[in-house]
Order: structure tokens, then sequence, then C-alpha cells
């Protein structure tokens, strides 16, 4: 599996999330539409888009930018349609457990949606958080804290034993203490991943972002002490 981390870096990376929405901007219809090159109809919703590269990636070749960033080489298709190719060439699901960590604002959730299929389990505290406080994700009470961890932990306990039909699981967290981080990727049979995304950009994120418009604050705070606490 460790050859893979070299990809899953790659799709993490700042110059692939440029790229991405280059080519989204560039292949996008004068009346704002994009359409799947694998089935011809429209991607309605954005998070739906999946860059598919015709000549596969490899831990070989990721570092060519000619195969990796070539508008040439890439068709924006469906999440489904994507799966669909690749399903044609004999890819089986696999069972795989991943560990998404960076700090906030660095674009786990987006990371993990683009890569996740239909079936795999996720496990995020934000999200959990909602399931059980009827609040927006980016809300989460103090009060709640001990029962959203109880879930949390129940579910990590749940891939630890390979409990469930899921097909991939993706655990995503803060993760700044090197031991723990590790540690829990032993435990998991899981592989880390790292949303390696400087202090100054994910300000710069939380700037512009909508939804946390009320609780900049508070959020802010938690990307200062994701960045005082993380060791590499
Ligand atoms: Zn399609």
């Amino acid at each position: 599996m460790a050859k893979y981390a070299v990809l899953k870096s790659f799709y993490a990376s700042e110059k692939w999330i440029n790229f991405r929405l280059f080519m989204i901007n560039e292949r996008m219809k004068r009346d704002k539409k994009i359409i799947c090159e694998h089935c011809s109809k429209e991607i309605e919703r954005p998070k739906d888009i999946t860059i598919h590269h015709i000549e596969e990636l490899t831990p070989e070749n990721v570092h060519d930018v000619m195969i990796s960033l070539n508008p040439k080489n890439v068709m924006l298709v469906h999440h489904e349609c994507h799966n669909k190719i690749h399903n044609r060439f004999g890819h089986k699901p696999a069972r795989n457990v991943y560990i998404v960590f960076g700090a906030p604002m660095a674009g786990k959730k987006t990371y993990v949606k683009e890569n996740m299929s239909r079936g795999d389990i996720v496990v995020d505290m934000d999200n959990l958080y909602s399931a059980v406080s009827f609040l927006p994700y980016y809300d989460k009470p103090d009060n709640l804290f001990n029962n959203v961890i109880n879930i949390h932990n129940a579910l990590i306990d749940n891939i630890k034993t390979r409990y469930g039909k899921w097909n991939n699981a993706w655990v995503i967290g803060g993760y700044t203490d090197k031991y723990k981080r590790e540690k829990l990727a032993d435990d998991l049979g899981a592989e880390i991943i790292f949303c390696d995304v400087s202090r100054d950009e994910c300000i710069r994120r939380l700037e512009l972002d909508q939804e946390r418009m009320y609780r900049k604050d508070e959020w802010l705070k938690y990307i200062n002490k994701w960045f005082d606490e993380y060791v590499a």
C-alpha cells in the first residue's frame, strides 16, 4: 500500500487543487454547465465532478506534469462514471482505511469527498456533532463533547475490528501529535494522508468562508491551536 501514499499526497497538494479548479473553469460551458465526458450528461452537483486521468497515474509517473497536470490527459466525469471507467478495467473496491489529517480549513473533507465512493464509511467529529445536535457542522457546543467522542470511538472500534460491510474507511481529524497519529494508523491498519496547507492559507480560506462567517474567532482559535500543537 505504501507506494500509493505518493498518489494520495499528490491529490492533496495545492498544485492539484489549483489544476482541478482551472480545469473546471476551462471546461465550463457558457451556460455554466459542466458536461460529463463519459456519459455526456450534465454534472449537476459541483462535488460530483471527478477528474479522470486517461493515462492512469502511478507512483512512477505522478511527478511528470505532462501526465498528472496535463489538460489533454484528463476528462471531467461524474463520480459514478469514474467508478464505471475503472471497474471496466477490473478494479475491485478495496477495503482500505485512511486517516486524513491536517489543520482546520486544510481541505480534509473536500479531499475525502473527492476520493471516496458510495458505501465507504467516514468518521468525522464535526459531522457527528451535527448528527446529534441538529446544528450546522461548524457549530460544536462543548457540553456535547463526551457523547460525540463516544460515538466516534465506537466507530473507530468498528473500523479496527473490520466490523460491518463498508468498503473503504476514512477517518478525518486534526491529529497534531505524531505519536498518537502513527499509533492510530497502526491500530487501524491505516494509511496516513496529510492535507498540507500553511497557516496563512487556512486563515485566508476562513476569511472567505461564508458558512463560518459568524464563528470566525472560534475557528481562528482552532486553526492557531492546530499549528501550535502540530508535530511533523
Ligand atoms: Zn457521467
